[in-house]
């Protein structure tokens, strides 16, 4: 047996969340006794592979390939696939990325594997049984499933796995595959950047508005308090749908779903449909005028009031601190 992990990158770096599925995946060898495999598609210079080697991979799969440069799901699958099979792996883990929930399904179909999408725990390995606990229902519930084929692929919800060195010395070793013309025929063409400084799926604070704000100018009270923290920018869909934010900010049921440490909503009644997107969030902060606000029953902090009045006094508090 052995585990495989892919690298996703984002213009040739890791994310945060792909030391996570490494040391999850190591996690995962560990217990059965047998080694972790890393494999990164696309332009990625060596010091950056190199880094995988410092949470656990033992080995260090890299390929480079002029029609691999850009994301292309099939492709990528098939690649990974080739992998799996090339290093005999048991378990494949990817990270439950925006690219990497496409990704699962597709890698284990190929592998004939079940699927954990949105898994956020190590799985449960006793009596001949494989289980998992994954998030269900857009992250409305948890359900603990069991995965019964030969080979698992596992989808590693980000934020929910603690990041351990482990350092190995592993160095990138390039791996060859073929691909399929067949795999191009859906092409990614263009790539357009999140406005926010912080990638949002990745982001362990999340700073979102709601149509409580009025208008796309008050969305600066969100820029700012951000800022600060380091955080993400979002927003609830009609903020999105009005053009007053970018589609790539709406979270919830029919956007992006975030599992930040903390979530701080502004202006957000906190329909079901929002609540979708950021119920696996650690902490929940609501700011809200209406005490009736759906939201509140969900948040760990509350403060009711005037987000023109609230949010310029955190922004003061933060700057403070
Ligand atoms: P509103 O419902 O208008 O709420 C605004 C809130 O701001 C209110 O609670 C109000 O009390 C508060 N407020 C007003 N002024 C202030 C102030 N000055 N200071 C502080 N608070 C103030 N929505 C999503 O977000 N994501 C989704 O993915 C999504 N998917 C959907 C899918 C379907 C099929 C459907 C039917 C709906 C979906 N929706 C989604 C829409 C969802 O049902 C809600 O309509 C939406 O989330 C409401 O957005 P909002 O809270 O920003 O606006």
């Amino acid at each position: 047996m052995s585990v495989l992990v892919y690298a996703e990158n984002a213009d040739g770096k890791f994310k945060k969340s792909v030391y996570e599925a490494v040391t999850y995946a190591r996690a995962i060898a560990d217990q059965n006794n047998t080694i972790v495999t890393a494999i990164s598609i696309g332009d990625v210079a060596d010091s950056e592979l190199s880094q995988l080697g410092n949470y656990g991979a033992q080995k260090i799969l890299t390929v480079s390939n002029d029609k691999l440069k850009n994301f292309v799901n099939q492709a990528y699958a098939a690649v990974i696939a080739q992998a799996a099979k090339s290093e005999q792996a048991d378990v494949v883990v990817i990270s439950n990325s925006f690219s990497g929930r496409g990704l699962a399904p597709r890698v284990a179909v190929k592998l004939s594997a079940g699927v954990a999408d949105g898994a956020v725990a190590l799985p449960e390995q006793s009596g001949g049984k494989f289980t998992i606990k994954k998030t269900a229902f857009s992250g409305k519930a948890f359900a603990t499933v069991e995965l019964t084929s030969a080979v698992k692929v596992i989808a590693l919800t980000p934020n929910s796995y603690k990041v351990v060195e482990n350092a190995t010395g592993a160095q990138p070793q390039a791996f060859t595959v073929e691909t399929d013309e067949n795999d191009f025929k859906a092409m990614l063409k263009d790539i357009a950047k999140a406005s926010g400084k912080v990638s949002l799926p990745d982001a362990e604070i999340v700073v979102s508005g709601g149509r409580g704000l009025k208008g796309p100018e008050n969305f600066k009270l969100v820029e700012d308090l951000a800022e600060l923290l380091g955080a993400a920018t979002a927003c609830s869909k009609p903020v999105s749908d009005a053009g007053w934010r970018p589609h790539s900010e709406h979270v919830g049921q029919t956007g992006i779903a975030v599992s930040p440490n903390l979530y701080i909503a502004i202006g957000i009644s906190g329909a079901i449909q929002h609540l979708a997107g950021i119920s696996a969030s650690k902490v929940i902060v609501v700011i809200n005028k209406d005490a009736e606000a759906p939201f509140f029953k969900v948040a760990d902090y509350g403060i009711v009031g005037d987000a023109f009045d609230v949010v310029p006094k955190l922004i003061e508090a933060v700057k403070a601190y």
